[in-house]
């Protein structure tokens, strides 16, 4: 058990350098991960096997023998990532370096229920996996579908406890109705921490301490703490929308006053509205010392460029010895995909990640 432990663990460091850099040599992995070069090697041999990486010809050194180039080979592993908004699902195909191939957009119908939502998902996945040709064990292997979620979400039992503003949506066991319903098992997650995680699968390990902002249909926070996941103690860690920044503030859907979200969601205009999110921001980063913030999320994305700025602006401005507390401030890369790939990554890195210390299961 320790054993194949230990086994996993060294192919998901060599996976995460492939994955990060163009190409990767025995000599430099080794050095980076302080594995012996014939402990590299085993491993490189094993996922030459598996197909997950590919010899890539040889680099010709002045001193010493040449050294064979490998990359990752994208193509080798597939994950659905299924993103549910109130409004719409959205599925995704990604591969294993978390690069969206495919999406298909279905409506919802207005405050539905479980069974509506999984009707949809039953017919978008069953038609992504025929349509792409994707299958369990031969060249192009499915390994397994993720869903982001609105919260507040359970996610080591993968149940929706009360989706915000969904009536039908109390203590629904998602995970296990939708693995029922594919006949594969479905990792459930909250739609922000899918965010967090498939920015940081494409982020090299400078990307430790971060926080990816959603404003869709409310405000969200991901959290990714000491390069891993942040879930917190009930796994609803994210509920950044509903910290208080105004005493008297208006009422919000949560039952108190003041919340960021409510405040946000009432401002004049999109500049207004992200100077009240850069409070937020700035707020975070004096609790959390975060390095990286991502802003993300269908709302803010139709302003993403005032949003950037002006929240920026607030982390500049507004944090105490900004000059020495730096944070970089960008939008997501992966646009409006960013939940729905974020949900496929999480598939994928269960598998071929570095184990997670806050303990992402299926359930
Ligand atoms: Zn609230």
């Amino acid at each position: 058990m320790h054993l194949a432990f230990l086994r996993d663990y060294h192919e998901a460091l060599v996976i995460a350098l492939a994955r990060t850099r163009p190409t990767i040599e025995r000599g430099t992995v080794a050095e980076i991960t302080s594995l012996t070069p014939q402990a590299v090697s085993k491993v490189l041999t094993r996922l030459l096997d598996d197909g997950v990486i590919a010899t890539a010809g040889v680099r010709r050194a002045a001193l010493g023998k040449p050294a064979a180039v490998y990359r990752l080979v994208p193509e080798s592993r597939w994950a659905i990532g299924a993103h549910v908004t109130r409004r719409a699902l959205r599925l995704v195909l990604t591969d294993l370096a978390g690069t969206v191939h495919a999406s298909a957009t279905t409506a919802l119908p207005a405050d539905f229920t479980p069974d509506d939502l999984l009707g949809r998902l039953d017919s978008g996945v069953t038609a992504m996996i025929r349509e792409h040709r994707l299958d369990d064990d031969g060249p192009r292997p499915l390994i397994g579908v993720g869903i982001g979620m609105v919260g507040p979400l359970d996610q080591a039992t993968g149940t929706v406890r009360d989706a915000h503003r969904l009536r039908h949506w109390h203590d629904i066991p998602l995970a296990e109705l939708a693995g029922q319903r594919l006949g594969r098992p479905v990792l459930v997650d909250k739609d922000v921490t899918a965010a967090v995680t498939a920015e940081a699968w494409r982020r090299d390990a400078g990307f430790r301490d971060a926080a990816l902002i959603m404003v869709e249909s409310g405000v969200g926070a991901g959290l990714w703490l000491n390069g891993a996941a942040h879930r917190g103690t009930h796994t609803n860690a994210g509920e950044f929308g509903h910290t208080v920044i105004q005493l008297d503030g208006p009422a919000c859907a949560c039952g108190r006053r003041g919340c960021l979200e409510a405040v946000h969601d009432r401002a004049a205009d999109p500049a207004a509205a992200a100077a009240i999110l850069g409070v937020g921001v700035v707020n975070l980063l004096q609790t959390l010392d975060l390095g990286h913030i991502v802003l993300a999320g269908a709302d803010l994305l139709r302003h993403g460029e005032i949003y950037r700025q002006v929240v920026e602006d607030a982390v500049r401005t507004q944090v105490p010895r900004a000059d020495w507390l730096t944070a970089e401030v960008t939008l997501t890369g992966l646009g409006t995909d960013v939940i729905a790939a974020g949900a496929a990554i999480q598939v994928l890195n269960l598998r071929y990640g570095l184990p997670d210390p806050v303990g992402l299961r299926l359930p």
